[in-house]
């Protein structure tokens, strides 16, 4: 799912522009599946866009989990749909042995609690008392993730090297993507532009080896990414060009 019920200005995942489109749950059955034959995975995140607006959501989580018995799995959302949730997703939940990790922006900060709280009561793990969650914080934390086609922040290993966004490796419709900058694409479809898209790479032409070394590795579009991204102040999106791109 790559839109969201919220929309987060220079969203890395830009689904401020994205269209309404539903994972469709068979070919991601065989793509885990094919997945699973070629690579160890130690944690494979289940997100958006909102990843509660899949229809299919439980489903999902069975999926993933049949295919990936020992891998630990997150679910990552915003929270908005929580108490919205049927008792069959609490279930699923706990049946895949998932963690919930909700994170908490600013205008929905007051709910947090109540949000943590009922997500306990469900008897499902959530991902912030690990300690790793930056919820509450989301004011001061927010990064603005900025490309620039018309600049050079540095050369493309070194600016690789600084970038935290690398092990959030993609798995969309049969192909592996290195970052979120697959998400770009929403972008150029939004404003017709021609941004450069990053390469994808299908799992099934591919051994385990061969995909591991392509998405674990520098791209050229790395050299226009503005790393360190910048500190900004959450805001609601504008659909405005500056929230991503740096002319
Ligand atoms: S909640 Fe997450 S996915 Fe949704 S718009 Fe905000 S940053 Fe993007
Ligand atoms: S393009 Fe390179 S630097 Fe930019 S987010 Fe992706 S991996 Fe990181």
């Amino acid at each position: 799912m790559q839109s969201c019920n919220l929309n987060c200005k220079g969203c890395a995942s830009v689904s401020p522009l994205a269209e309404e489109a539903f994972v469709d749950v068979c070919q991601l059955e065989k793509d885990v599946k094919e997945l699973a034959k070629k690579l160890t995975i130690r944690t494979i995140s289940i997100d958006g866009g909102e990843a509660l607006l899949h229809p299919k959501i439980d489903k999902i989580l069975y999926v993933v989990r049949n295919a990936f018995s020992k891998t630990q799995l997150v679910l990552l959302s915003n929270g908005l749909l929580i108490f919205k949730m049927p008792d069959s997703f609490w279930r699923a939940l706990k049946e895949c042995d998932v963690w919930f990790s909700v994170t908490i922006y600013p205008p929905f900060k007051n709910k947090a609690p109540e949000m943590f709280q009922y997500v306990r009561t469900k008897g499902v793990k959530v991902y912030k008392d690990d300690g790793y969650h930056d919820g509450y914080d989301m004011n001061k934390d927010w990064r603005k993730c900025l490309y620039s086609p018309n600049k050079t922040y540095g050369p493309a290993e070194e600016q690789y090297k600084k970038c935290d966004m690398k092990v959030c490796v993609l798995l969309y419709e049969s192909h592996l993507y290195h970052c979120p900058m697959f998400y770009w694409k929403y972008y150029n479809r939004y404003f017709h532009e021609e941004l450069e898209l990053i390469k994808g790479y299908n799992i099934y032409q591919h051994g385990g080896w061969e995909l591991m070394k392509a998405v674990t590795s520098p791209m050229p579009q790395c050299a226009h990414c503005k790393i360190p991204w910048e500190r900004d102040t959450w805001d609601y999106s504008k659909r405005e060009k500056s929230e991503w791109v740096e002319e």
